[in-house]
């Protein structure tokens, strides 16, 4: 059963899991509510003159800017069926049609099979700009071309289990992502030098018409299927460093996670918040750039960790993010060996001591 929120309500709960892009989420909100309901007066059965057009979406926005969190957030926030397909796949691909299949076969594989169910789903193809950058141009569009009638909405015969089934691709919401990195230079020619110059990439792609994606290559009828685009910025610093502690689900918080797994505290001091949002602007690669800082550190912590005794606490110092310190570990005990310690009185008094903190002492 597919949860209808207004788009006020799915607004607040993407605000949960996605920082910035105020003005995607409420694009992407709106176009998806519209979906939902069109979906559910097609299947009241109600008759009327007026035929509501399906609503795919384009995505543009650079690498890591969220396109791909926002739309798997939505798709978990309406407990709808969604798949995830890469358009690079198609391209290299001697059967597009079977590979374009796929798409239609991963819902299926969703609903276990129940083709009512993956007939409401959401397919999220990234990369579709690699059918104009990542291909020669007639087969670019021959996909293109291709695509059309499934993402506007047909019978596609699908096979499924060594049977072939039909299914109704109306009602499938189809979300293209893209980083579309040349569109902003392409709408910049049309503005005008002028008008354009003191504008960010963001700024004008929000001017996008359909001409420009002409321009960039795409055919004027799969972009006509797309009619709502929903443009993502580059997140900046303070924003990186937003997506990396404050998120449900934020990447510093699936580190403490996985290390209480192993009864660790680990503590990103402040310092630390701000190097790793610093490095990870300059890879520009967006928020996808903070795993990769953090992962240069964090896997030595964790190679470490398993074979450690009475570590309590770590931690992590922007000397550590920037590979020039340690990270700082704190025991619940002194690390000497009671083994190794002669048996005068005092010592005895030590191994007593760490039987106090709940550690054993071979008697
Ligand atoms: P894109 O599809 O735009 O390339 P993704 O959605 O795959 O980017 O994001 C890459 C990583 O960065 C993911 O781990 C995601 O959680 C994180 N991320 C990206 N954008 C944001 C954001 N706006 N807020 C919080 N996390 C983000």
């Amino acid at each position: 059963m597919i949860n209808l929120f207004t788009p006020a309500e799915i607004v607040s709960k993407l605000d949960e899991y996605v920082i910035g892009q105020d003005d995607a989420k409420r694009v992407l909100a709106v176009a998806v509510y519209n979906h939902y309901k069109r979906v559910q007066f097609a299947q009241s059965g109600e008759k009327s003159d007026i035929e509501i057009k399906k609503s795919n979406v384009m995505m543009l926005g650079p690498t890591g800017s969220g396109k791909t969190l926002q739309v798997t957030t939505l798709a978990k926030i309406l407990n709808t069926t969604f798949v995830v397909a890469d358009a690079t796949a198609i391209v290299a691909s001697d059967n597009v049609g079977d590979e374009i299949n796929k798409m239609l076969i991963k819902l299926l594989d969703k609903t276990n099979g129940d083709v009512r169910a993956a007939e409401r789903g959401i397919v999220f193809l990234d990369e579709i700009d690699k059918l104009v950058t990542g291909v020669n141009r007639m087969k670019g569009e021959s996909i293109q071309q291709i695509m059309l009638k499934i993402v506007e909405g047909t019978i596609a015969e699908v096979p499924y289990k060594g049977q072939t089934v039909k299914m109704d691709t109306n009602n499938i919401l189809f979300i293209c992502g893209g980083a579309f990195v040349d569109l902003p230079g392409i709408v910049r020619s049309r503005l005008g030098e002028r008008e354009s110059i003191l504008l960010s990439d963001f700024q004008v792609l929000k001017e996008v018409v359909a001409d420009d994606f002409a321009t960039f290559g795409m055919i004027p009828e799969f972009c006509g299927r797309f009619p709502v685009v929903v443009v993502l910025e580059a997140l900046n610093r303070a924003a990186l460093k937003e997506a990396l502690v404050k998120p449900k689900n934020s990447l510093l918080s699936q580190y403490k996670k996985m290390l209480d797994v192993e009864k660790v505290e680990i503590e990103f001091d402040e310092s630390s918040i701000d190097k790793i949002a610093e490095m990870a602007e300059a890879l520009k690669t967006g928020a996808r750039g903070l795993r990769t800082i953090c992962e240069r550190f964090m896997t030595n912590i964790m190679y470490d960790i398993p074979n450690e005794k009475n570590l309590n606490k770590i931690i992590i110092t922007a000397d550590v993010v920037a590979g020039v310190g340690k990270p700082k570990y704190i025991y619940s005990v002194s690390q000497t060996d009671p083994e190794l310690l002669p048996l005068t009185p005092k010592s005895l008094r030590a191994t007593n001591a760490y039987n106090d903190e709940g550690v054993t002492n071979g008697n």
